[in-house]
């Protein structure tokens, strides 16, 4: 019975965040016995865009299981439609495996961000591939150009036409998460309020 709203993707997400924060971590001890448990399926709620930075790991951010999260990482954590590893991957979660949600997650200090300012001075491989982005450096911080950059990201799989017929169908959100990478706090973006927020970190059962 996976995937009919309400979407509890997200619930399992930001508690699997609390977890991580408050240090309950749900890998402590995951070994090779455990495998048993994911060897002849997955069930994933969720997939995971990423900078490929080795500071941010979404599987343990979200304090994740095998086979609740696919992660899909790169420069910039960007959605680039001629990306085709990337498209094969959305479609695949989109299509197949029904996730719930897709995730942008772009973090503090992020480099890929900073070298918006200067890609004339990077080599071409680089330069080439955050020019694909669409996005420039936008923001008074560094903090909010990395969180302009999400939202140009989200747009971007917004227009991917599949992606956007299974938002259409209430099958899919579309979300934008903000990590801080110096204090572990997340933050996440309200479509609503078309603001940041900063997610609660308080066990919620207890
Ligand atoms: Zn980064």
């Amino acid at each position: 019975m996976k995937n009919n709203l309400p979407n509890n993707g997200m619930r399992r997400l930001l508690d699997g965040y609390r977890d991580f924060f408050n240090g309950n971590p749900a890998r402590k001890g995951f070994c090779a016995i455990h495998a048993e448990q994911v060897a002849c399926s997955q069930n994933p709620h969720s997939m995971i865009i990423s900078c490929f930075d080795s500071r941010v790991c979404p599987e343990a951010i979200f304090n994740t299981h095998d086979g609740h999260v696919c992660v899909h990482r790169n420069m910039l954590n960007q959605v680039c439609k001629r990306d085709e590893s990337m498209v094969a991957s959305l479609r695949f979660a989109v299509d197949a495996l029904k996730v719930q949600n897709i995730v942008i997650l772009g973090h503090s200090d992020c480099n890929a961000v900073q070298k918006l300012k200067h890609l004339e001075d990077l080599p071409p491989e680089i330069s080439a591939w955050l020019e694909r982005s669409h996005t420039s450096y936008r923001g008074a911080t560094l903090d909010e150009a990395v969180k302009n950059n999400v939202l140009d990201q989200l747009g971007h799989l917004a227009e991917i036409p599949f992606v956007a017929a299974a938002v259409r169908e209430k099958r899919l959100n579309l979300e934008g998460l903000f990590f801080r990478i110096d204090n572990g706090r997340l933050e996440r973006y309200d479509k609503n309020a078309l603001a940041w927020y900063m997610v609660d970190t308080e066990p919620e059962h207890e």
